[in-house]
């Protein structure tokens, strides 16, 4: 990679792209390699878009997670929030590393069953859950239900009375502290819509200890995604810290605190979100207070352990009035949402050794879909790209493939997993009659 030229612009060349992540390496004959695979044996095989997940990565990632905790001496369980991918093969893995589950409806507890996660490591949040859902969860007998409101309290306490079981819950906190994150992703602040509002949140634990089928174990908190820094999640777990205080002085057991996810990664240039950091953060406000910890992080596990495969369609010149060209790729918003739903950057790089080590322009990357928002990269100094290239969409993990709609009448993609060198099918492309295969005619159009 020495002889690719440098980038005069600010974006990260692929040269330090891929020195970021060591996953990947420049073949000067397979290509890009993940993990070692050849992702052009992959794209030949099951043609683009393609999502490729990489199981090596993902242990990589938990096992860093494991030597923080390891580190701290304290007792932290991981819970995947699997909402990141729920990808069977990615739940395995990770379960076979010794990882539960954060679960937010009752599709992603059948899901994680289905991977073989046990109950017992699964932990169901979300800020409203139906009554079906929550039966299904007494049923399964998961760990522990994260109730958000004193009315999903009261609505919990009823199914779990009625079916003569208890349910040990937390009271999700909502700490009122700013993540600094998206707008869109930040979640702990006072007027978002999740968890309880921390000056209420001892009075409602006291009143969830007389609760039928209720035994109030805990607090949660979550306060948002990509953070990079420690100083959003060390502000949170005080107010946590100082609500078991309260809690505990009116007389009441706590034996459990779970601290969220929300550690973020690099996509571009950022230095990614620490896990010693943010282990130091937990230890530092909660490790005296000898309660049970978990983790429930998401994009960090999932993220930087994906790339989306794409082709480009064609290259489209630039008109009068417009100085760049359009690379038209055949993976859209429909596939990957996140540049269109957070303006999100992702790094980008072709496959193949001739067009990485290339001459360099800038152009806009798109997507076909009949949108403005379809835009994967815009002003991004790449190589110069033609017609028929293919291209990696790096850190595609997490809230990639999960995200996926068919909108524009496009099939889901197909997905496959690297692992020690070898490949593997993950998803069938979807057969574009799948996409009405549910759909019935009325009687009066048949
Ligand atoms: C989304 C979510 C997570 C995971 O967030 P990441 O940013 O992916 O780590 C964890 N806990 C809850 C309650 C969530 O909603």
């Amino acid at each position: 990679m020495d002889t690719l030229p440098s980038l005069t612009s600010a974006d990260p060349d692929t040269r330090a792209l891929l020195a970021a992540r060591p996953a990947l390496r420049m073949n000067a004959v397979d290509g890009l390699l993940f993990e070692g695979v050849p992702l052009n044996a992959i794209a030949d095989a099951l043609g683009t878009p393609t999502w490729v997940m990489g199981a090596g990565t993902l242990r990589i990632r938990v096992g860093r997670l494991r030597a923080a905790i390891a580190a701290s001496g304290l007792p932290i369980a991981i819970h995947y929030a699997m909402k990141a991918n729920d990808h069977l093969a990615v739940l395995r893995v990770l379960a076979r590393e010794g990882v539960g589950a954060d679960i937010v409806s009752g599709g992603e507890l059948a899901r994680a069953r289905a991977a073989g996660i046990d109950a017992r490591h699964i932990v169901f949040s979300g800020v409203g859950k139906s009554d079906d859902e929550l039966r299904a969860a007494l049923v399964a007998g998961v760990a522990q239900i994260n109730v958000e409101s004193a009315e999903e309290l009261d609505q919990l306490s009823a199914i779990a009375a009625g079916m003569g079981v208890t349910a040990r819950v937390t009271l999700r906190v909502n700490p009122d502290v700013d993540a600094g994150t998206h707008a869109k992703i930040t979640t702990g602040l006072a007027d978002n819509k999740f968890g309880v509002a921390w000056g209420d949140a001892a009075a409602l634990y006291a009143r969830a200890a007389g609760l039928p089928g209720i035994e109030p174990v805990g607090f949660s908190t979550h306060i948002g995604s990509q953070i990079l820094t420690p100083a959003p999640f060390r502000a949170a777990y005080a107010r946590v810290a100082d609500l078991v205080r309260i809690v505990r002085a009116q007389g009441h057991a706590v034996s459990t605190v779970d601290c969220g996810g929300g550690l973020g990664i690099a996509y571009r240039d950022e230095t990614e979100g620490s896990p010693e950091a943010f282990i130091g953060a937990i230890g530092a406000e909660l490790g005296a207070l000898d309660v049970r910890l978990a983790i429930e992080p998401g994009r960090w596990i999932a993220g930087p352990a994906g790339v989306l495969l794409t082709s480009v369609i064609l290259r489209k010149a630039p008109g009068e009035g417009t100085a760049l060209p359009f690379l038209v790729t055949d993976a859209a918003m429909n596939d990957l949402a996140r540049p269109s739903l957070y303006e999100a950057w992702h790094g980008i790089v072709p496959l193949s050794p001739r067009v990485a080590l290339g001459p360099l322009e800038q152009a806009h990357v798109v997507g076909p879909v009949c949108e403005s928002g379809d835009t994967f990269a815009r002003d991004r100094a790449l190589p110069i790209i033609e017609r028929g290239d293919r291209l990696a969409v790096l850190d595609t993990g997490a809230y990639g493939a999960v995200m996926s709609s068919t909108y524009n009448a496009r099939p889901l993609a197909a997905q496959a997993m690297v692992d020690d060198g070898r490949w593997a099918t993950i998803r069938a492309r979807q057969p574009v009659e799948a996409l009405w295969d549910a759909e019935r005619q009325p009687d009066w159009l048949a």
